[in-house]
């Protein structure tokens, strides 16, 4: 492409008016630019410019691909909010809400600081990736862009131009590339290397100068003998010599090639009218200049993933040179120049373009699913790795073509094609031949993945797949199926603990007790719920606890302390008065338990003293003979007895029981469950002063609403 510099509007609307024929859209930009104009007055780029150049520059190298006038327009402003301090707001009052928000994207793309710290650069790539899945015009723009910026890279220190070159080539180009924007692309990789590598650009300009006039003469007699062909064949057509980008060049040095082994630094490009006459025109050649056979290439039938189409071959021609001849269409050539830059039309609201890419384009499709990686750094370092570095194109068995990064195996293809065929893979054939499954695939290779319904990935596999994509897709695999084990054990244990609490599962697992669950925990869903109880990262009781929340918390706990101990029976010496003995044990009878103020019988034992029961005791009815009589002495002190209280339900009963307790001089010393079936009944033993406090607790007990009744222990 030669490259055109614009000063003034004239030059730029001269363009625009090839392709752009309502009247409208040119008063439109004409005012984006006159607004530009007036904003960026007075301001000068470091080059010594006035600054509105560079944004016409902008403009024009996109009218030179055709751009809509939409990205014309915001192309012409796309510096005014970053440097004039106009508003997007602004923006979208006079030029409409869809230039401004292309100005606004790209405004935040340039905000980011290039050359700060790794995160602030890594955090900008991604901006620019995600950024081209939702209006691919942004990065259409940001690459005109930096074209622009490139050209006049001259006047920035040589540490800005080394750092904008490499940036260039890191990311920018190969985007174009993958956009298949082949004439920005090649001049931005021309102008890179030119800064990044003085010594070598240059000297490779320097032989392509030596050998030029030479070069040239072979280019003109070749053109001269095919059109004669073609011409005798009738076939309608136009010849270009074509000469060859000095980074293409740089690229096969690097890899070790002599200057004299590149074969294409003759090339010829034909264009016809028809996919037709092209393979016509390929047989006309080929019957006349002997081919050399690996070297014809059918991106007719099998494009390339950037939708480029072309036949290309390398004959033998005048005096053995060896020529590179593509031949294409004109619509063809319009794809490989542009890319899905010749898409600028719209269809029912959504740019054709941007459809174009969502379907046509691979790279756009591992974008969409490298997105959700959790890193901005690993997004950024897959998508580089999978889509963005240097590729080898290898072909399914019905010839679709599959870009893959360098180093792929027969499961980064399987993932690539379907997620479906990489979990069932047992095996490949490449070239009709077994390989291992970490096979290295070449370009060209044609791929067959062999598979069986029932059969699943090998964990193995992540480490022998080269590319991101698959190993997400491979570990995506295995947590599926870790989550299903670790959901279907959080389940059981939920169940488990719920039967052993004596919970009924179904009511438990209401939808209310679930929100509240969920909700409390912090989960999405129940699915969620399971999965922690799995993998033990929470205990069926925590969950359950937060249903049953305070009471029964609270339940066990009493009941844990108080399970299993004895009542302690205080001194009881002075207490008790017996008649007519001062100096005998005594001791307070277990099975009824009397407290002060209760009617009391002292009943004689063999060598034990005497035992103390409340008269009402059944079990000191017929031992008259051995009964004596004895009295409460004036004691402020406590003494154990056991209530049996009977209860509706269980649910608040306890706790409803410990805080009416609380609330009054009474001690609980133990709970015991008595319950079996739907009946609830507690044995609680409490500490009383006298009777006349334990029936007032004894009535107040019976007012909880859900306590059926209250009576004292006799056992
Ligand atoms: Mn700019």
């Amino acid at each position: 492409m030669t490259i055109t510099k614009v000063n003034g509007f004239e030059q730029l609307n001269k363009k625009l008016k090839t392709y752009i024929k309502n009247e409208e859209e040119l008063n439109e930009i004409e005012k984006a630019y006159l607004f530009a104009k007036e904003k960026h007055n007075g301001q000068k780029r470091i080059s010594g410019e006035d600054y509105i150049v560079h944004p016409l520059n902008v403009a024009y190298i996109l009218s030179e691909i055709h751009a809509d006038s939409k990205t014309i327009s915001a192309a012409l402003l796309h510096d005014t909010i970053e440097d004039c301090d106009v508003t997007k707001e602004e923006l979208e009052n006079r030029f409409g809400l869809e230039v401004s928000k292309l100005v606004e994207s790209i405004t935040k793309i340039n905000k980011l600081n290039f050359s700060g710290d790794n995160e602030a650069v890594i955090a900008n790539q991604r901006k620019i990736l995600v950024g081209m899945t939702e209006d691919v015009r942004v990065i259409i723009l940001k690459l005109a862009d930096r074209l622009h910026n490139m050209r006049t890279l001259w006047a920035l220190s040589e540490k800005r131009q080394k750092d904008n070159a490499k940036e260039t080539l890191d990311i920018f180009t190969p985007i174009a590339h993958r956009l298949g924007i082949n004439s920005i692309k090649s001049e931005l990789e021309d102008l890179s290397l030119r800064y990044l590598k003085p010594d070598v650009y240059y000297q490779i300009v320097e032989k392509l100068n030596k050998t030029k006039v030479e070069r040239d003469n072979y280019i003109v007699e070749m053109m001269e003998s095919v059109s004669k062909i073609l011409n005798e064949h009738d076939i309608k057509h136009e010849i270009k010599g074509r000469s060859k980008s000095i980074y293409s060049i740089y690229k096969k040095l690097d890899k070790g090639k002599s200057f004299n082994e590149i074969y294409d630094l003759l090339a010829l490009r034909v264009f016809v009218d028809t996919e037709a006459e092209c393979y016509q025109v390929l047989g006309l050649i080929h019957s006349k200049y002997r081919p050399i056979p690996k070297r014809f290439k059918d991106y007719i039938a099998m494009p390339k993933t950037n939708m480029y189409q072309s036949l290309h071959t390398t004959i033998f021609g005048i005096d053995g040179q060896l020529f590179e001849i593509q031949i294409r269409t004109y619509e063809m050539d319009k794809v490989a120049e542009n890319g899905i830059a010749s898409h600028w039309s719209y269809k029912e609201g959504k740019s054709n373009m941007q459809s174009e890419m969502e379907q046509k384009l691979q790279f756009f499709r591992v974008i969409m699913e490298l997105k959700n990686e959790e890193s901005e750094e690993h997004f950024v370092d897959s998508v580089k790795e999978d889509v963005l570095k240097d590729t080898i194109y290898v072909f399914t068995p019905l010839g679709d073509v599959i870009e893959l990064p360098n180093g792929s195996t027969p499961i980064d293809f399987a993932y690539r094609v379907h997620s479906k065929v990489g979990d069932t893979m047992i095996g490949a054939i490449v070239n009709n031949t077994i390989v291992p499954l970490d096979y290295k695939l070449k370009d060209n290779d044609i791929v067959k993945i062999n598979t069986n319904k029932n059969s699943t990935p090998s964990k193995e596999w992540i480490n022998i797949a080269k590319t991101t994509q698959a190993k997400n897709k491979i570990k995506s695999f295995f947590n599926k199926t870790v989550k299903e084990d670790y959901y279907n054990k959080g389940e059981e244990l939920l169940n488990k603990e719920l039967k052993r609490r004596k919970i009924p599962i179904n009511s438990f697992l209401s939808s209310e007790n679930i929100d509240k669950i969920i909700g409390e925990l912090k989960y999405n869903d129940l699915n969620e719920l399971y999965i922690n109880l799995g993998s033990s990262r929470i205990s069926p009781n925590q969950v359950i606890n937060i249903i049953t929340e305070e009471n029964i918390t609270k339940e066990e706990i009493i009941l844990n302390k108080t399970k299993d101990k004895e009542v302690v029976l205080p001194n009881i010496k002075n207490d008790i008065i017996v008649k007519g003995i001062d100096d005998i044990k005594v001791n307070i009878a277990s099975c009824c338990k009397p407290v002060n103020g209760d009617r009391i019988v002292g009943y004689i034992t063999k060598g034990h003293g005497i035992t103390v029961h409340r008269m009402a005791c059944p079990n000191v009815n017929d031992l008259n003979e051995r009964l004596i009589d004895v009295k409460w002495n004036n004691t402020k002190k406590k003494y154990p007895t056991s209530l049996l209280i009977k209860s509706l339900d269980d649910k608040n009963v306890l706790m409803e029981i410990v805080s009416k307790t609380s609330n009054s001089d009474i001690t609980i010393e133990s709970i015991k469950t008595l319950t079996s079936g739907d009946d609830y009944t507690y044995q609680v033993t409490v500490l009383v002063e006298n009777k006349e406090k334990l029936m007032k607790y004894m009535n107040d007990l019976n007012m909880i609403s859900n306590i059926l009744s209250v009576e004292r222990l006799i056992k």
